[in-house]
């Protein structure tokens, strides 16, 4: 059982008003405890305080306070706060405990059954299709590191029966009693280096999710990323894998092969199994077969009936901006895939289509980050039929790439988008996968997603 939290007349510090530190200072203030809650910026620079003042919240912007921290009987962090901030240390060398708002939450809350999904990539995907899955089954909070803080399941009053968290690994690095009754770590991979020492750092973060389990539950892991199955093994629960790896005794593996309609096979220790196909476009790509395994994996050990859960691999709408089809046009398809804002991403974006023949009209560039386009290479061939490019690293763009296919500077996404209708042929699809980030011209990479599906609705 997670220790029982007792807030009354106690002195939390949230750090971090984002809407996750937001959501934490106003659960706390409605346990009783008395709240402060500090940001580095200043009003003007942060979303909607909504309602903190007039839950006895007080507020200290424009800069931390040493001394708030060490006063404090609790410090919850949001997850966009590193937790090597000097003021934390501080805090915790003077014995004050210092927990994420998702711990927070969850040892306020009644204990229920937790799919936890962590890992450098598909974290969003994942959760919302097994979020999906499992809500055809059982009333399910979906939310956490993306979308709904946990916090906010508290506040709302709401009933759940189950929870289905995205947790990233500066999340996890603040929980302490977070039990999750089946954990999954889809891949690790260099990212965030920023912020840990090497990957073995960033690893021991995710791994957090799987020391806390218990005998009996499961735990998920991605059979190509030894990293993820070392994590799993030291789990006390049942490890599974997914994926391409070499096949475990309880599996959920990809039978098909090929670029057609995937075939799931999930194999139990028994040498049962269970078959399911994976159609949707809203899940194309050998890296969203990966995401739908897990997804099932966790579905079907919280009670889904497998005919439950093929009906929702059917029906899973996806998510905006990756690989979203946003329109079908004159037998043309146009694919939204603005999260794409590094190479890695594209090239997983691109391999989604199958080759064979040139069919993919390019749309790349924006802010670069300064890596090379080069990676890219091998994916055009027999796959990309022209390039458009746009924003400020255009010309890095086409000096990696525009003597594989024909190229045109296109400089905007809209003329971007006039330029791909008129090359376009039946059986073509438009792909917006830039590699780029969008500030040079959009204000995140949604929003340059949402001037391309509205740019692509509104062609005649
Ligand atoms: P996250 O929440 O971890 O950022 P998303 O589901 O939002 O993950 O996917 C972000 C991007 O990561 C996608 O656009 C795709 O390029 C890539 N991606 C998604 N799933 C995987 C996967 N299983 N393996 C590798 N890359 C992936």
């Amino acid at each position: 059982m997670p220790t029982p939290l007792e807030l009354r007349g106690r002195n939390v510090l949230v750090v971090g008003l984002a809407r996750s530190g937001v959501a934490a200072a106003r659960l706390a203030a409605s346990r009783g405890a008395r709240v402060r809650a500090t940001d580095r910026r200043v009003a003007t620079e942060l979303g909607p305080l909504a309602g903190l003042e007039e839950a006895g919240v007080e507020l200290a912007l424009g800069g931390h306070d040493a001394a708030d921290f060490t006063r404090a009987d609790l410090v919850v962090v949001s997850p966009g706060v590193p937790l090597a901030l000097p003021e934390i240390g501080e805090a915790r060398r003077q014995g004050v405990p210092v927990v994420a708002e998702v711990e927070l939450a969850w040892r306020l809350l009644p204990e229920l059954p937790l799919v936890g999904i962590t890992g450098t990539n598909g974290k969003s995907t994942t959760t919302a299709l097994a979020g999906s899955l499992l809500r055809r089954h059982r009333r399910t909070f979906v939310g956490g590191n993306l979308g709904t803080p946990l916090s906010e399941l508290l506040l709302s009053g709401r009933a759940a029966e189950a929870v289905v968290l995205e947790l990233s690994s500066f999340q996890l690095e603040g929980i302490e009693d977070l039990h999750a009754t089946v954990a999954a770590c889809l891949n690790v991979t260099p990212d965030h280096l920023d912020r840990y020492r090497d990957l073995e750092a960033y690893a021991a973060a995710k791994a957090r999710l799987f020391a806390n389990q218990r005998p009996g539950d499961l735990a998920v892991a991605n059979a190509r990323d030894p990293r993820t199955v070392a994590m799993a093994a030291s789990s006390p629960g049942e490890a599974w894998s997914f994926g391409f790896g070499p096949p475990a005794p309880r599996a959920a593996r990809d039978v098909s092969g090929g670029d057609g309609p995937c075939e799931i096979v999930v194999t139990s220790s028994s040498g049962a199994a269970e078959r399911y196909r994976v159609s949707a476009r809203s899940l194309r790509g050998r890296h969203n077969r990966e995401n739908a395994m897990a997804a099932v994996l966790c579905a079907r050990r919280l009670g889904v009936p497998a005919a439950e859960i093929q009906a929702g691999l059917d029906t899973f709408p996806g998510l905006p901006h990756r690989l979203e089809l946003v329109r079908e046009h004159g037998g043309v398809e146009w694919v939204n895939d603005s999260k794409a804002t590094n190479v890695d991403s594209t090239q997983v974006g691109l391999a989604a289509f199958p080759a064979g023949r040139p069919h993919v009209l390019l749309i790349m560039g924006g802010r670069g980050k300064g890596a090379p386009y080069t990676p890219l290479r091998p994916l055009f061939a027999g796959r990309v039929k022209a390039l458009f490019t746009v924003g400020e690293d255009a010309p890095a763009v086409e000096r990696d790439l525009a003597d594989l296919v024909p190229t045109e500077r296109a400089g905007t996404l809209a003329a971007a988008v006039v330029q791909a209708a008129a090359a376009a042929a039946p059986g073509d699809v438009v792909l917006l996968s830039p590699a780029c980030a969008s500030y040079d011209q959009f204000r995140s990479y949604e929003e340059r997603g949402d001037a391309f599906r509205r740019l692509a609705v509104e062609l005649r």
